[in-house]
């Protein structure tokens, strides 16, 4: 089955007891059974709901994977994942990760004796010396955030594979429209559903899929044990969300091309990030790896200072100044004030988020409303 079709029929079919083609919200706590302990596989929500379930199989279809789980929202999934950790293990994982996931890994899990190493991973051969006997996992973004750097999944699966260490890719950036790194080998698969998957900025969710049913066991322990588990109302926005899935990423791609190349040529512009480059420093692995390039990016300015970045932000009229992604509205965002604000400037600097870096979100919006409010705020820099 082709991704389209996939994103329309696949894991979900019409309400047995109805016929409703459309999966009904089963607001429910509970499930009333005929003798004690005989049931359908719904004995109490926080374990199963028939929307969530719904969703699920949709969301593992899509990743080309056998089980998938949903969570209360990103950070809740990839929480889910770092509980498979004892005290002592040792993760590998890069050194641009969505901040969220920075604060948990430092914050919360080495509080509790999980070792991170935040190592540049565009050369997986880098994570070599790190790995020892206690290393059980690999973290990997990719694209990143917001510098879209891309990391060869192919790469580190091959040496953590080689380590009996398990490969986890936040996939979040890509969507499964445009990578799909269980193919790749990875083991699990994390989405921020509250991005491209959701599409419409109006759920908060997670996801993971994986293909090894182990694995699924022991994450679905966790998942009803901790309980992070979304609601049905927002497992039907996204049910509903999935059904245009190719269709938004097909034109956030096209949008996210159009402005890039814009930006590139624009005077007052410096430095456009976008993998879709040919000389995007990991073009080729992106070409590889992905369907196509998606629709974010980022770009500094030649007046390269945090005032002058304000002033555009402010004057974009189509463009939302606000934090998340991968909605159909265009979103800008300014990472040294916003998202990356707790880095201290040194730090920022050196990574390469300089002052006047911004972040887009190209939405879906038509390309040629896009590039004006982008001319006329540029022109007032
Ligand atoms: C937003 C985001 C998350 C966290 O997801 P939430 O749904 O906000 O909890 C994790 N990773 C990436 C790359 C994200 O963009």
């Amino acid at each position: 089955m082709q991704f389209g079709t996939k994103a329309i029929h696949a894991g979900v079919e019409p309400d047995p007891s109805t016929g409703a083609i459309m999966t009904p919200i089963f607001q429910t706590s509970t499930y009333v059974q005929a003798s004690p302990a005989q049931h359908k596989g719904y004995a109490y929500a926080r374990g199963a709901n028939p929307t969530r379930n719904q969703l699920q199989k949709s969301i593992a279809a899509l990743e080309n994977g056998k089980f998938g789980l949903c969570f209360s929202s990103g950070m809740g999934a990839t929480d889910a994942v770092l509980r498979l950790l004892n005290p002592g293990d040792e993760v590998i994982t890069s050194n641009d990760l969505y901040g969220g996931s920075y604060r948990l890994f430092t914050k919360v899990y080495e509080r509790m004796g999980i070792k991170f190493h935040f190592i540049d991973l565009t050369e997986a051969g880098n994570a070599e010396k790190y790995i020892n006997s206690k290393t059980k996992l690999f973290w990997i973004e990719t694209p990143s955030n917001p510098l879209m750097r891309i990391i060869d999944i192919t790469a580190c699966v091959k040496l953590a594979k080689a380590h009996r260490c398990k490969v986890a890719v936040d996939n979040t950036f890509a969507s499964p429209y445009l990578q799909n790194p269980l193919d790749l080998g990875a083991d699990i698969v994390m989405h921020s559903v509250t991005k491209y998957l959701g599409g419409h900025s109006d759920v908060i969710m997670g996801a993971l899929v994986t293909n090894d049913e182990k694995l699924h066991q022991e994450l679905a322990f966790i998942a009803n044990s901790c309980g992070a588990v979304p609601g049905p109302q927002d497992s039907f926005l996204v049910l509903r969300g999935i059904k245009t899935l190719h269709l938004r990423m097909e034109r956030h791609c096209a949008n996210g091309k159009k402005v890039a190349e814009f930006l590139r040529t624009h005077p007052k512009v410096g430095k456009v990030y976008w993998p879709g480059f040919a000389d995007h420093p990991n073009h080729a692995i992106a070409k590889k790896q992905m369907r196509d390039f998606g629709g974010m990016l980022s770009f500094t300015l030649k007046n390269d200072s945090v005032d002058v970045a304000k002033i555009l932000m402010e004057n974009v009229a189509l463009f939302s100044l606000a934090e998340s992604l991968g909605g159909v509205e265009s979103l800008i965002n300014h990472p040294a004030s916003m998202t990356h604000a707790s880095i201290p400037r040194e730090e920022r600097i050196k990574n390469g988020l300089s002052d006047s870096l911004i972040r887009l979100s190209v939405g879906v919006e038509d390309a040629e409303d896009l590039l004006a409010d982008l001319e006329q705020a540029l022109a007032k820099v």
